[in-house]
Formats: C-alpha cells, structure tokens, sequence
C-alpha cells in the first residue's frame, strides 16, 4: 500500500502548520502536498497550550482552524493520528505505523521534540495519575482535568524553566497552592540573570507561591490508586501533592533519520536553506540545527518564532532555491505570565548590563560580547520598545562603555 507526493511535511505541530501556509501562499496543485502527524488534530500555535487554554475560561484551540478550510479547497492530504515509525532517506519513502508507505520528492521534518520524562533521569512515577506533562493537546487535555479535580490543593512543579514558570502562574490562577522545585540557584537559569529571575520570583512569591531550589525530586509516595501524595526531595524534605506538573525539558525528534543524516547540537543539522545532508530533505523548527549568521555558529533552537520563520524559509527554497538567500534569523523568545510580559533578542553571552525599574513595571538587559551588544531583554515594553531593542540587537553596536549604556539604559535602543 503506497502514495506519493511531491511534498511531504512530517509533523502536525507549528513548523508544519506554517510551513503549509507558505505552501499555500506560494501555490500547491491539489495532491501535490501531504500532511503526516500523530496529533489528532490539524496544526495549532502550541505556545496557546501554557497560556490561555490552562486558564479557568479555557480559550480553545485548533479543529475549526485555517489548516480544514485550506486542505480542503487546495487538496492538502493531512493524514492525521499517524505516527510514522521509519524513514528511508535514500529511497525517499516513510513508512506509517498503519502499514502505509509515502513516498515524497521533498521532505521537510518537522517533527519537533518530545518532553524529557523523569525516567530519564532515573526516577519513577511519570505514570501516576496525577503526574502531568505538557507538550501537546493531548497532554494540556489530560493536566486541565488533573487541576480541576483539586482546586484548592498542592501543586509541586518540578523543573524552572519555561513550562515550570509558564504552569507555575497557570495553577496558580486556577486556586492552587504551588510550589516549585529545580535544581539552579533561580528560575531560568539558562536565560535569566539572577537580577531578572529575582523580579519574577519575587512577583511569584507575592501571588504565593513557593520556591526550592537547588535540590530534585528523589521520589513520589503514592497511594493505593496509583496517585502522587508526596513528592520526596534529595535535601531530605517532602512536599505534599494532590498533583505534580513535570518540565524538565525536551529532546528533539530525530531517531528516524539517525544515521542517515548528519546531526549537530542534538538536532538534524541543515544549511541556510534549512537543507539537510541529503539535498531532498530540509528540516524546521526545534528539530533543526542551522546556521545562525549573526553569531557565524550553528544553533538548535527551541521557540515558536523560529519554528514559524525557518518553515516557511524551507518552503521558500524548495520551491525557488535560486532566488532563496541564506536563512539570516535573529533568535527571539518570549513568555507571559499573570500580567507580565518579556521578549529576548540576540544571545545572553558576555557581560551584563541591566537597566530600568526593577522596582516597576519596565526594566531589562543588554548583553556585550566582546565589545559589541549581542542580545536585549525587556519586561513591560510597548511595541516600539521591542522593536527597537530588537533593531539594535540585530545591528550588533560595538559598545565601548558599559557605563554610559546603562545609563541610557533603554534609551538607548531607542536613539539607535
Ligand atoms: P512541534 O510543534 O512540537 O510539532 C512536532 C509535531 O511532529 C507534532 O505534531 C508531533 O506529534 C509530530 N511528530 C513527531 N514525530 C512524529 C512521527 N514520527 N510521526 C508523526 N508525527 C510526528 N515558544 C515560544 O517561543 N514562546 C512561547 O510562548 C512558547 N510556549 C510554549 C508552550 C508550550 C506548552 C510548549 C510545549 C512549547 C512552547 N513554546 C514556546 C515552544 C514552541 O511551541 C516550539 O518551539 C514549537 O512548537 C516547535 O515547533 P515544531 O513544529 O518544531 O515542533
Ligand atoms: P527548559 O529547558 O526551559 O527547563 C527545564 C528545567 O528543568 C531547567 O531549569 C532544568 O535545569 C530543570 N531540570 C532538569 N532536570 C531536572 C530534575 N531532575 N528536577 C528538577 N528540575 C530539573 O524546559 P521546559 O521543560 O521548561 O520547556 C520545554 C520546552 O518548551 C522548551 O523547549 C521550551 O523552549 C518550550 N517552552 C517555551 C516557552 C516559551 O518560550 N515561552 C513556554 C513553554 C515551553 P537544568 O537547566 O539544570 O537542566
């Protein structure tokens, strides 16, 4: 049993969503283009799933999205709840758990990362019942009925980094009792400075909850329906849990091309034009290890602004590689929570500099690398504020006083 197509998008997430708009926009004749994820629904904006859908009005996400009126006036095969479970590089083909085998002229992986489970690091009990993760539909589906079944208890996050903060704030909002626990002195520690992570901490603490950091979790105590009641920490402690949120980070997707694809940074490595070792297979979004010219080394990144710019930048050179210039992305994350809101530009190495009101609503970061700003942080800004520490950010300044920079502050990037 066998199709074949001319494009095919392994994934349903958001490298795949917007790399079918791109299709769309650029033109695909119908049964020119396939769609293969294991999600049962059509792509959606995943960064949705920590935001509005675990809050008590519950926004809602995909099924009546862009992605059914498109696929079905354009012919777009979606195939979806379709895990595939091989991939033959050289023959050009998958082959699906259900037996079927697709064949492609061009793929694009998209298959994104999975959550890193505690088993991984040695630990038990990410089966109990009331032990949630969350990276799809599927999972933020399971943690929303998980927390409406104990309103008014414990909640222990494990891990600080972008889904504890972003599930930290959710719970609370929905009348938990949270505390976190992780292993770094503050909370995104591969982000923040301790300064800025301060802020947060000290804005999670006023809406009560609890930090403990620099220790893990060493095991759960559970009772006799299978549920969490306490989460053991290596310090000697216990915390008491009527549920336990888990996001210790993710690993990308790659195991169906190892081997047959050159790898770097734990991802699928390609060039600026998303284009793997193979000339037929370009890779996107979290999965992909490419080239950021700004900082003339090869990065994997895992947000959605990346995921959405690199898809369609793929799309773009399979469809006019002569006229595709090399992808030129400057990184760019976000987050919100409760009523705050940050964006990052750049990369946060070299020296620090903060700016702003610490005690207030706006205040940031820049970052000087040998001698030049390479990165900008700011809390509480319009959009003309990150705009502009974005356009600086990218213009890469050389700096020569770190002084006279703070105390432009933000003014600076404004001037520039
Ligand atoms: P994904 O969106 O993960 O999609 C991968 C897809 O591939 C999935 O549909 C998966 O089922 C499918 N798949 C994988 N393997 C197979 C297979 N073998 N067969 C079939 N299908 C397969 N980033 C930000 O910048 N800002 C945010 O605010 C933000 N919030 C987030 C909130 C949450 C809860 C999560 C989980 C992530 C968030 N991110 C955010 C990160 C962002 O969502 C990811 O960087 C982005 O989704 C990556 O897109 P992707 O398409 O590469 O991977
Ligand atoms: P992160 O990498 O952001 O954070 C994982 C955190 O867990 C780190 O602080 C890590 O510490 C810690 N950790 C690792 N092992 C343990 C352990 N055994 N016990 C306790 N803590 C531990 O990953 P997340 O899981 O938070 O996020 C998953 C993905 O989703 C990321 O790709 C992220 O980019 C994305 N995401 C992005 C959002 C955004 O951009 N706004 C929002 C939500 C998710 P250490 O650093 O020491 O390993």
């Amino acid at each position: 049993m066998g199709r074949a197509f001319v494009y095919v998008i392994l994934g349903g997430g958001v490298a795949a969503g917007y790399a079918a708009l791109e299709f769309t926009r650029r033109g695909v004749s119908h049964g020119e283009l396939c769609i293969i994820s294991e999600e049962s629904v059509v792509p959606y904006e995943r960064p949705a799933l920590s935001k509005g859908f675990l809050l008590p009005e519950g926004i809602f996400l995909p099924s009546e999205s862009w992605m059914d009126s498109i696929s079905l006036s354009l012919g777009i095969e979606v195939v979806l709840g379709t895990w595939v479970k091989s991939a033959d590089v050289k023959r050009k083909t998958l082959l699906t758990a259900t037996g079927e085998t697709i064949s492609y002229k061009f793929l694009i992986i998209a298959t994104g990362a999975r959550a890193l489970k505690l088993e991984e690091f040695g630990l038990n009990g990410s089966d109990a019942g009331n032990v949630c993760y969350l990276r799809d539909l599927a999972d933020a589906t399971r943690l929303v009925d998980v927390m409406q079944s104990c309103i008014g208890g414990n909640a222990v996050v494990i891990g600080g980094g972008y889904i504890g903060m972003e599930c930290a704030a959710s719970l609370v909002i929905n009348k938990l009792n949270v505390t976190m626990v992780f292993p770094e002195a503050h909370t995104m520690a591969r982000l923040f400075t301790p300064k800025i992570a301060s802020y947060y901490e000290d804005y999670y603490i006023a809406k009560g909850v609890k930090f403990i950091k620099g220790t893990v979790m060493s095991s759960f105590d559970m009772d006799s329906d299978g549920k969490v009641t306490a989460v053991n920490l290596k310090d000697g402690s216990w915390l008491p849990a009527d549920m336990v949120v888990v996001g210790i980070g993710i690993r990308p997707n790659t195991a169906l091309f190892e081997g047959q694809l050159t790898m770097e940074k734990g991802g699928i490595k390609v060039n600026g034009q998303m284009q793997a070792s193979d000339s037929s297979v370009y890779a996107v979004g979290d999965v992909a290890a490419f080239p950021v010219k700004l900082f003339g080394e090869t990065r994997r990144l895992e947000h959605v602004d990346s995921a959405r710019k690199s898809a369609r930048h793929a799309v773009a050179a399979i469809m006019d590689l002569e006229k595709t210039n090399e992808f030129d992305y400057l990184p760019f994350f976000y987050s919100r929570v409760f009523t705050l809101s940050w964006q990052f530009y750049g990369d946060n190495a070299g020296e620090v500099v903060h700016f702003g009101d610490f005690s207030g609503n706006t205040f940031g970061a820049y970052w000087v690398n040998r001698g030049n700003l390479v990165g900008s942080f700011l809390e509480g800004g319009s959009k003309e504020q990150y705009e502009a520490i974005s356009k600086v950010t990218r213009l890469r300044p050389a700096i020569e006083d770190l002084g006279e920079l703070e105390k432009l502050g933000l003014g600076y990037a404004l001037a520039e």
